[in-house]
């Protein structure tokens, strides 16, 4: 049975912040599994393998950040990587960045350098593991009756995002064009699990990557909700630059990571997030093939 929005989370769900990914706040010591999907401080790990891990982390995200409470059904394509050794892939997208002309920046930092290692990279602590997906829920388009094209240039203006406090490693716009907020070297938080309830001991589990999507007010809302996404949510090219970016990640883990939704992280959590809406699991599935496919090649 799909939830409903009881008539207070709907006017918690208005309240959502514009800034989708941001608001740090004070640290609530857990020690606990923490959520649906059972995140275990001690471990740095969510409950069961790495593919049950990602089919409750990647369950469909509705309105207001309403989780389905059914595990994800993965494509099997994606479901035969995650968590599994990545073998050539290294070597492979060496190959294909110098070929496409493509700089360390647009995949999140050199193949070349370590991910992130978890407790403020700690050498002893698990290396990064989660795939973060969010969207910026930005510009925020008030009471505008439809959404812009997505070639619009108010759309994909990625300096907004920029700075040494940039919300997130990777932005990716409508155009599939990236800003690099943070190496994916550098331990960074951007959901309340993070930084309200684990803490530290988190920083560097977690690589974090925003696609840029507009937002809308929902007249039955508040004045200043954001609870409008397009439909569909993101195009071909954010796809396609999100396939590269996890296979870069992957690559420097020497596993494919555990892709995850950020409302699903934070499912529970005071201040919890709706984000990413309308993120189609068998898109990037389809981006990830043909990423594989070109690379083989
Ligand atoms: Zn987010």
């Amino acid at each position: 049975m799909p939830k409903t929005i009881p008539p207070r989370r709907l006017a918690a769900l208005a309240a959502l912040s514009l800034a989708a990914c941001a608001t740090p706040g004070p640290v609530v010591e857990v020690t606990q599994l923490v959520g649906p999907c059972g995140f275990d401080v001690a471990s740095l790990g969510f409950s069961g393998d790495a593919l049950t891990q990602a089919r409750c982390l990647l369950r469909p995200v509705a309105t207001g950040g309403l989780l389905s409470q059914q595990p994800a059904d993965l494509p099997p394509s994606l479901a035969a990587l995650i968590g599994q050794p990545v073998g050539d892939l290294k070597a492979l997208l060496r190959r294909y960045l110098a070929r496409q002309h493509i700089g360390d920046a647009a995949v999140g930092g050199s193949l070349d350098t370590p991910l992130s290692h978890a407790r403020d990279d700690d050498p002893e602590a698990p290396p990064a593991r989660y795939f973060v997906l969010h969207d910026t829920s930005v510009p925020w388009l008030g009471d505008a009756t439809a959404f812009p094209a997505d070639d619009d240039p108010a759309l994909n203006d990625l300096r907004r995002f920029a700075g040494p406090d940039a919300v997130a490693h990777v932005f990716v716009n409508r155009r599939g064009e990236t800003l690099l907020g943070h190496d994916l070297r550098v331990p960074w938080r951007a959901t309340q699990l993070e930084n309200r309830l684990v803490g530290v001991a988190s920083r560097g589990l977690f690589l974090h990557v925003e696609l840029a999507q507009p937002r809308r007010r929902d007249p039955a809302g508040s004045a200043r909700n954001d609870l409008v996404a397009p439909v569909p949510g993101f195009t071909d090219a954010q796809y396609a630059q999100m396939a590269l970016l996890y296979a870069a990640a992957s690559a420097r883990r020497g596993d494919w990571l555990v892709p995850a939704f950020h409302a699903a992280i934070d499912e529970g959590i005071a201040g919890a997030h709706d984000d990413p809406q309308h993120f189609e699991i068998a898109r990037f599935a389809d981006a990830l093939e043909c990423l594989r496919e070109t690379l083989a090649r």
